[in-house]
């Protein structure tokens, strides 16, 4: 799929950010190549708007922005999973672990029905944390979550093993 090497070619890496040593995979650079920031949707779009997905799980704050256009076109509801304290309704949270310390993710109660079938949306896959946490949020309140999409994944990083069986599809993969 030549759209794939266009999408791949889009994305900036800057070294060295948020610290030392890190490569940062910067996706705004491919939002401003509205030929690639279709064609990231499109390919989302189509693997799911005949899969009869309920739910678009976005995680902050990338996952804000590839969410809502594929929820859009495929004809199901956003939900977003949040930073601490961001959501002003009754929440429930979970935990994950990064490098160093833990941060927590939040959903709003209500928000999802029991029974409901999720995607669960951000903009790259690392060591698996995020993703894992969102998936636990959503499984508690009897969510099935269908499969984990991602524009960038970082394949050493083996975020795959943390999502159990959970299938992930991603568009590119970054040595
Ligand atoms: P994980 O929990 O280790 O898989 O980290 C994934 C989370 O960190 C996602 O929400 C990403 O947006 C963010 N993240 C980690 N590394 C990068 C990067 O290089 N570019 C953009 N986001 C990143």
């Amino acid at each position: 799929d030549d759209r794939i090497s266009r999408i791949s070619s889009t994305i900036r890496v800057i070294p060295d950010f948020p610290k030392p040593g890190i490569l940062f995979q910067d996706i705004t650079t491919l939002l401003l190549d509205p030929k690639a920031f279709k064609d990231t949707i499109d390919l989302f779009v189509e693997r799911y708007k005949d899969k009869n997905i309920n739910v678009v799980a976005g995680v902050e704050a990338r996952g804000f922005i590839f969410g809502p256009p594929i929820a859009l076109a495929i004809g199901a509801k956003f939900v977003p999973m949040r930073k601490p304290k961001k959501l002003p309704g009754e929440v429930i949270s979970e935990e994950y672990s990064l490098e160093y310390g833990t941060d927590t993710m939040e959903m709003h109660v209500g928000a999802v029905q029991p029974g409901e079938r999720a995607i669960v949306v951000d903009d790259l896959i690392a060591t698996g944390g995020t993703l894992n946490a969102a998936i636990r949020l959503l499984e508690r309140v009897g969510v099935t979550v269908v499969e984990c999409a991602c524009v960038i994944e970082l394949p050493e990083l083996e975020g795959r093993v943390k999502l159990g069986n959970k299938p992930l599809f991603v568009l590119v993969s970054s040595a």
